[in-house]
């Protein structure tokens, strides 16, 4: 296969795959994507726990999140040609505290200066959303536009479609560092020494673009957190709603076939010294943590057997925003990462940009608020 491409893409995860697809779509299929393992879709993209929502996110990044919702999501599984499991039947954001609903309040807020449907609910209206939460829930917020999908189907349709579309994939493609040839970058180079050369250089590698983005002289605040998730055994069909709640002590919901899926932030970092990044381990201990949060918010799954857990890396940002940016010391790089735990459902979207941005297009949505260079000195 050739090594010569107009766009390389680094990471092969649902971002890389996305602006792979949209790249294509738009008539420009020479594109490689080149993934470090051996597998489409190993990092977060296979990983998460389906949400697909707007609510709870930075302002910043509500324009484009809406947009896919509104224009990329209801058509994804006709149009990619894979069930997706798309359900938009809202989001209920939890509170048990004044505490909490002050905390919701305000992102609701933010989230409805934008233009977001976006509304407090009280306890009675919570029950009637979701008879199965608990009694000490005192309110939540109420997204009736977000949802879940499968985040396999979703990945592996972007990648298929693609490939039919005449994208070629790396497997097994490790790069080690991006190079500049007059002034731009254009060459990417494997840890073996193979080299890539593209006009654009799309940089969708998770935390791992940040080590990547050295090599060329571009730093990105972002650091690295594990979140671990687990799935149920089938139970009967309770709600196709999606669930969080304000403190952040778990997301999910009940998925087609009948389990549940649940993730959580639950503080894997504390008990482990994480020298293996490559590790991507559950733990006992932290997952029963999340597994009493969960059984606290909805205790008529108190007695469901979890068949599986897993975790993933997140890269996460230091705004707690993407980057998704051309780089001005960089001329032909093009960031997409930094997704901080929530890039699953804002990839049709980011995809999508991605693909205009190669072009020299407007993006759909303005995201001049994305640039790497957005943190400034402390004066
Ligand atoms: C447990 C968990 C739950 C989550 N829940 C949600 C959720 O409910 N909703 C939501 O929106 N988001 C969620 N997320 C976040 C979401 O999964 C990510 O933001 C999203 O998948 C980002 O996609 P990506 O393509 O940027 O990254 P990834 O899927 O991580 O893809 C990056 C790819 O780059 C490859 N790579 C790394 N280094 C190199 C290299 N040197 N050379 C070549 N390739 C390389 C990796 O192997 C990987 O395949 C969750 C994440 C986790 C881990």
């Amino acid at each position: 296969m050739s090594r010569v491409a107009d766009t390389i893409i680094i990471g092969g995860g649902v971002v890389g795959c996305a602006a792979a697809y949209y790249l294509a779509k738009a008539g420009n299929s020479n594109v490689i994507v080149l993934e470090g393992t051996k597998s489409i879709g190993h990092g977060g993209s296979s990983r998460n726990g389906g949400g697909v929502r707007q609510s709870g996110r930075d302002v910043r990044e509500l324009p484009y999140a809406m947009y896919g919702i509104k224009n990329l999501w209801p058509n994804l599984s006709e149009e990619l040609g894979v069930d997706t499991e798309y359900t938009q039947k809202g989001n209920l954001r939890l509170g048990k505290t004044e505490e909490h609903l002050k905390k919701l309040n305000t992102l609701a807020s933010n989230a409805q200066s934008v233009g977001l449907d976006v509304r407090m609910v009280d306890a009675k209206e919570v029950k009637e959303i979701c008879p199965y939460l608990a009694d000490d829930i005192i309110g939540a917020s109420w997204c009736p536009t977000d949802g879940h999908a499968n985040p396999l189907t979703t990945t592996l349709g972007y990648y298929k479609r693609s490939l039919e579309m005449g994208v070629k994939y790396y497997t097994d493609a490790p790069v080690k560092e991006l190079r500049k040839i007059k002034g731009k970058v254009r060459q990417v180079v494997l840890n073996d020494g193979t080299v890539f050369e593209g006009e654009s250089i799309i940089l969708a590698a998770g935390y791992e673009s940040r080590e990547i983005a050295r090599t060329v002289g571009v730093d990105i605040p972002m650091t690295r957190l594990i979140d671990e998730a687990l799935v149920t055994e089938m139970q009967p069909h309770m709600f196709d709603i999606m669930l969080g709640t304000a403190g952040g002590d778990f997301y999910g919901h009940q998925a087609h076939h009948g389990s549940f899926v649940f993730g959580s932030d639950s503080g894997y970092e504390v008990v482990t010294d994480m020298k293996d990044p490559s590790a991507m381990e559950t733990n006992s201990l932290t997952l029963s943590a999340s597994c009493r949060a969960i059984m606290s918010y909805v205790p008529a799954l108190k007695d469901a057997k979890i068949v599986r857990s897993w975790a993933g890396w997140l890269d996460n940002a230091f705004d707690g925003v993407p980057f998704i940016s051309r780089v001005d010391e960089a001329p032909g790089l093009i960031l997409a990462c930094g997704f901080t735990g929530h890039g699953f459902g804002t990839a049709p979207a980011v995809g999508l940009m991605l693909s205009q941005m190669v072009a020299g297009e407007e993006t759909v949505v303005d995201i001049s608020a994305l640039r790497y260079d957005r943190f400034k000195p402390i004066r």
